[in-house]
């Protein structure tokens, strides 16, 4: 893509009031624009990386068996009636509407319910089991504080799986299967090193439910962690029983603000017995399908990468997840950079190609902000010197690369 071509523009100053580390470089580099606290329109470079972050998340959860739908945001009063959760009381932060006869309507903060009701459509023997649906789309929360940036939006994107399982066994072996795929997915995005299983609070069906903590300092949780296993405790659970079921001894854990990225959950029979979501078992009696549910926050995800990757100067994306993988800069007018730009899109080469007619200082400033990982300069000077300047963004000096070396050196 070419820069003349792209509308958002950088800013010098995140907006007053944008105290978060993540929406103010977010923001100034023209990845989002603030609607109202915590709500975000996400520009052309914000994204793409959006996608790549959800791509890696579909690839992961298809290998699980998983399918994707994309359900309804608007919601119907009778179904969440049925289990008590639409009830204010209950549930505290959903966003309603009503239809022009007045009839109540939701905004859809999860999909447990319309799911479990969908489903009964689909499963009437043990043979339609198990499913395990999933979902990529926005959903909205009526939140107290947003105080967060883009990682606790009122509208924010995220992915959803809800499995429906004949029984408890069937249930966990699929839910062993989720935490593998959990950690591949943060470590393919970047935040493996940092990313803690953790224990949570359950619910009846559960006493414990796992949520995946990436250790940072603007997040809102608190874990105990032990470094070497790699697994935490959220301080919401922190007894002594908790610690003595996961082996873990008190004196190693080191106490730490997390972010929770996601999360998953065993349900039981909490969703299928109020909406009657039943199939008949060998033997021809019903039975209740045992649920689960595995969110990842994908907005979340992003101002989490973006906390824990900056400097100074900008923001500095992981590969997997960058917008772009070369941002490639032509000082003062010149053919190579064009003919550069050309060879590496036809090879596929994912490219952002800085051709506006602006100083090198601002050019370079805006590099450093954007945080594309390969930096390609041509000008005067590299060309004297038979190549272009090549630079990673997470390093300090560059080199001279030749026009032939270019694309080996950047693959
Ligand atoms: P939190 O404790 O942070 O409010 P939650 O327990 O409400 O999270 P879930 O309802 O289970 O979270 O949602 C699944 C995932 O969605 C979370 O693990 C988190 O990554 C993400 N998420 C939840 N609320 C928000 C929000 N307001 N903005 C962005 N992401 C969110
Ligand atoms: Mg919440």
């Amino acid at each position: 893509m070419r820069q003349s071509q792209l509308f958002t523009k950088t800013q010098k100053n995140a907006p007053k009031g944008e105290i978060s580390l993540n929406a103010q470089l977010l923001i100034r580099g023209g990845f989002i624009h603030k609607e109202m606290a915590g709500v975000y329109t996400i520009l052309p470079l914000g994204l793409r990386i959006i996608n790549k972050i959800a791509d890696i998340i579909r690839s992961e959860m298809n290998q699980t068996g998983g399918v994707e739908i994309q359900s309804a945001a608007l919601q119907k009063k009778e179904t969440w009636e049925k289990t008590g959760r639409w009830n204010d009381d209950v549930v505290d932060n959903w966003f309603k509407t009503k239809l022009k006869n007045d009839a109540e309507l939701g905004l859809a903060f999860t999909h447990e319910e319309p799911l479990a009701n969908m489903m009964k459509g689909f499963v009437s023997s043990y043979k339609d089991l198990p499913i395990y649906v999933y979902d990529i789309r926005s959903v909205f929360r009526n939140e107290v504080r947003a105080k967060s940036g883009i990682m606790r939006g009122r509208e924010f994107f995220w992915k959803a799986l809800y499995s429906f399982s004949k029984n408890e066994a069937e249930h966990n072996e699929y839910y062993e299967k989720a935490k593998t795929a959990y950690k591949n997915i943060f470590d393919r995005i970047g935040l493996g090193k940092e990313t803690y299983l953790t224990f949570a609070s359950g619910g009846s069906f559960s006493k414990y439910s796992h949520e995946f903590q990436t250790v940072c300092e603007a997040g809102e949780d608190i874990i105990y962690a032990d470094e070497e296993k790699k697994v935490a405790v959220n301080k919401e659970v922190y007894t002594d029983d908790v610690l003595k079921n996961i082996g873990l001894s008190k004196e190693k854990l080191v106490e730490k603000k997390a972010i929770e990225v996601g999360n998953i959950f065993s349900l039981g029979h909490k969703f299928s017995e109020p909406l009657d979501l039943k199939y008949k078992d060998e033997k021809g009696m019903d039975q209740f399908v045992f649920m689960g549910c595995y969110g990842i926050g994908i907005s979340r995800l992003m101002g989490t990468i973006v906390e824990l990757n900056n400097d100074e100067k900008g923001i500095v994306w992981p590969e997997s997840v960058a917008p772009f993988r070369v941002h490639l800069i032509s000082l003062g007018k010149n053919d190579e950079a064009e003919k550069i730009y050309d060879n590496l899109q036809k090879n596929n080469v994912e490219i952002l190609y800085d051709d506006r007619d602006a100083s090198a200082g601002e050019k370079f400033a805006d590099a450093d902000l954007l945080g594309i990982p390969w930096r390609v300069v041509v000008s005067e000077k590299s060309l004297a010197s038979g190549g272009v300047e090549v630079k990673k963004r997470s390093e300090e000096k560059g080199e001279i690369v030749k026009f032939e070396e270019l694309i080996g050196k950047i693959r």
